[in-house]
């Protein structure tokens, strides 16, 4: 049965066509469990309706017009209650709803289960059976999993008609809805990098080119040769065993006898080169798998990794063949740092991420880099979106593909405002950051997270609240000598010679990975990451320190912080650590060169479990910094990275508001100095709550430091602490929104959360 429903999946997300993938579809459920007729509606919220899309049973002319409401009959009953509904004898349920057109007379089971997608009611899929049973728990099971199933590529399939009707009328349709990611708003065209060959991101595509689509076919089968000749000679030097074979196997698969038959009949038929190979790979895999013997079976994994190979040449043909426009907003599977670093200067306006969260690293850089951004914009074609003209919402999450000229308009004229804010704020950029009835805070900047911090230096902030060390270690194939690190470090402390900067020992593990040093953890947030990995590699941690100190003598602006600390025992060993570190340099400074100066030491607040220890850490440490990006997620037990969580990722959530409060009451008790560096901080409503809490600073990209700072200037204090006590009393993430920009709407900041002054 498994196969089975494997098989109806694949093939229905193979076929660009949604009707006739949906036809196919209920045929062969309807011959899979053996029932005299399958359905399938499709939900209309606009129209409050579900629409007969597909059966093989009920009346052909009914299908594509025969709707009924949505609490109407048992269809709409189960929508509603979104649960199947098994039934012997439709008819004599009180919900029946007769529709003469269908004639559904002689049918009398009735199984319907509903399609859902991230809590939405996509459709129903319906078996029904002349004879009054009841369906059995088996075919139950079989078609709530095939819904499910279904759920997923429906989307993908609807997803994929908003594009193809997209390319035939030349309309705007309905917008695609992702993550808000950063805000800020961007039009352009977009490019879509692929980082890796995968098939399974190939969207299907006719494009009726066989001549020039077989001759790509053929030059990436080619290159795919030599490639496959030049891994055998490589590994011939260190494996002489049978494995080698493997390559042999692989060249006479790509024979025109084998898969290259195959493909070159889907090319004829119409399909893009890419379209092709994937048709022809994935039903190879499904064929592999389904056999019984286990070492064939295992074959399914050769023949995918074959695929992948020549997707690869073919991308590659493809990107040799483009450059980039002037402006353009960049799509990518998994948008990542090195990938913003190589666009940034290149006119790249804002991003698009098919995975990843609002707080994903990429999205965090793309708000210090002031690029809009989109994240988890999942069951989008990638490829479909190559060159499409978008406007990137980054404020709602929303993106719009070939938007008409009345949309493009009013989204030129927000882009106006946004870039008129961005000047108006300027104006704040030198000033001290201090509410209009005196009280004051200090701004500080995060940096790290991209190479060039010049910009930086003219964000109008008065130190680096928060320097991720993290960046220089990525893009690197070993760890980078003590002597090396000493030069970074120099160039940073120097650039800020009269700000203190406060550097983050290595945070890595979580969604951060050296390729140098993989760690493979079934829960990596949870694992092995930040201090926990840098005490237990001393070597690492002490280099690290040591090049800091060193790089901060004749400079002594350096604060030294430590990320991911659960307990006090990690405080401990870590100082011990440093102060090791601090006393070798000092014996190894020759006199003359006077004494090196001892950073101070914090450490981030970011594991919920540190809010009960504040006592005893207050005891150890020169500052607290929280990390609301991470200890949010770990309060509410919420990937940050996870798109379909998402949701359920917020920092004006109560628990996390309430947390923020005890911290801040508390590291005033014990007087520790408390700096807040995660996004919260450059959220209007989340700055203005922070200042009243009593943080005395915040760390933000260099982007966001002059808008801050332009609604410090313009609140009061007092009313501040009004708006911190009301969010307090309220229930929910929605409501703290909802109140929040109530509030910044009054005092005539609404500009800074939504597009538009
Ligand atoms: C945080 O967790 O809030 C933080 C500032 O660190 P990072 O985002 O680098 O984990
Ligand atoms: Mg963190």
């Amino acid at each position: 049965m498994l196969t089975t429903l494997r098989r109806i999946v694949l093939e229905f997300s193979q076929d660009p066509k949604l009707q006739s993938a949906l036809l196919r579809m209920v045929s062969q459920v309807k011959k899979a469990m053996n029932t005299d007729c399958c359905s399938v509606y499709l939900a209309d919220y606009e129209k409050q309706n579900f629409l007969l899309m597909a059966s093989d049973g009920l009346a052909e002319d009914s299908l594509g017009h025969t709707t009924i409401g949505f609490s109407e009959g048992l269809v709409g009953l189960v929508g509603q209650r979104e649960e199947p509904l098994n039934i012997a004898n439709a008819k004599y349920h009180p919900h029946f709803k007769h529709i003469p057109e269908v004639r559904e007379e002689e049918l009398n089971a009735f199984l319907g289960t509903p399609i859902i997608h991230r809590r939405k009611v996509l459709g129903i899929l319906i078996i029904q059976q002349k004879e009054a049973r009841n369906f059995t728990e088996n075919e139950e099971a079989f078609l709530v999993t095939l819904s499910a199933q279904l759920a997923m590529v429906l989307v993908n399939a609807e997803a994929r008609g908003i594009l193809g009707q997209n390319q035939d009328n030349g309309k705007w349709l309905k917008q695609l809805t992702g993550v808000p990611g950063a805000p800020g708003v961007a039009m352009g065209n977009i490019v879509v990098s692929q980082p890796k060959a995968d098939l399974d991101s190939v969207s299907l595509q006719k494009v009726y080119a066989s001549a020039e689509q077989l001759k790509r076919y053929n030059e990436a089968v080619a290159r795919t040769r030599i490639d496959f000749a030049d891994m055998s000679v490589k590994l011939g030097d260190v494996i002489t065993d049978a494995s080698l074979d493997i390559f042999e196997v692989y060249k006479q698969l790509l024979d025109t006898a084998n898969l290259g038959k195959d493909v070159t009949s889907k090319i004829n038929s119409g399909w893009s080169a890419e379209s092709a190979l994937k048709l022809v790979i994935d039903t190879y895999i499904v064929k592999f798998e389904s056999i019984e013997d286990a070492y064939l079976r295992e074959r399914a994994s050769d023949i995918r990794d074959l695929g992948n190979r020549v997707l690869f040449n073919l991308q590659q043909q493809a990107r040799v063949d483009e450059s980039l426009p002037d402006e353009f907003i960049l799509a990518a599977q998994d948008v990542t740092a090195s990938m913003l670093a190589e666009y940034q200067h290149l006119g790249l306006k804002g991003i698009i991420s098919l995975s990843g969260s609002n707080n994903s690293h990429a999205a965090i850089l793309s708000r210090a880099l002031g690029l809009p951004a989109i994240m988890g914009v999942e069951s989008v074609p990638l490829a479909q979106l190559h060159q499409q003209l978008a406007i990137v919402d980054g404020y709602s999450g929303d993106l719009f593909i070939a938007p008409d000229e009345t949309l493009k308009r009013e989204y030129q004229h927000l882009i106006a405002e946004e870039d008129a804010l961005t000047v108006k704020v300027q104006q704040v950029v030198d000033l001290p950051a201090i509410t209009q009835d005196g009280k004051a805070i200090e701004l500080l900047l995060n940096a790290g997270l991209s190479t060039g911090f010049e910009h930086s230096l003219h964000a109008g902030a008065v130190g680096i609240g928060l320097y991720r060390t993290e960046i220089p270690f990525m893009n690197r194939s070993c760890f980078p000598s003590e002597q090396e690190q000493t030069l970074w470090y120099r160039h940073v402390l120097s650039a800020f010679p009269k700000q203190t900067v406060t550097m983050r020992t290595l945070d890595v593990g979580g969604d951060k990975s050296l390729p140098y040093f993989p760690i493979v953890e079934e829960n990596p947030f949870l694992g092995w990451r930040g201090i926990r990995i840098t005490l237990d590699h001393p070597e690492i941690f002490l280099l690290q320190v040591r090049a800091m100190i060193k790089a901060n003598h004749g400079q002594n602006n350096l604060e030294i912080m430590l990320p991911m600390i659960s307990s006090v025992s990690e405080v401990d060993d870590a100082i011990r650590l440093i102060n090791q570190a601090y006393y070798e340099l000092s014996s190894e400074l020759p006199e003359q060169e006077g004494k090196l100066p001892r950073p101070r030491i914090g450490i981030m607040l970011e594991v919920p479990g540190v809010i009960f220890q504040l006592k005893e850490l207050a005891r150890r440490v020169d500052f607290f910094s929280v990390g609301s990006n991470d200890l949010t997620q770990y309060l509410l037990a919420v990937d940050r990275n996870n798109a379909r969580v998402a949701s359920l990722y917020d920092g004006y959530h109560p628990a996390v508001l309430r947390a923020l409060k005890t911290i801040a009451d508390e590291s005033g008790k014990y007087m520790v100095p408390l700096s807040l560096c995660g996004e919260l901080a450059s959220d209007p409503g989340g700055a203005i709550l922070l200042l009243a809490m009593g943080y005395d600073k915040l760390s933000m990209n260099p982007h966001n430091v002059a808008r801050i700072k332009w609604v410090i200037r313009h609140i009061d204090f007092q009313r501040a602490k009004v708006i911190l006590a009301h969010a307090l009393s309220l229930e929910t993430a929605k409501q703290v929104h909802g109140y929040l920009n109530e509030q910044l709407e009054l005092v005539g900041l609404g500009g800074f959360v939504r597009a538009g002054m």
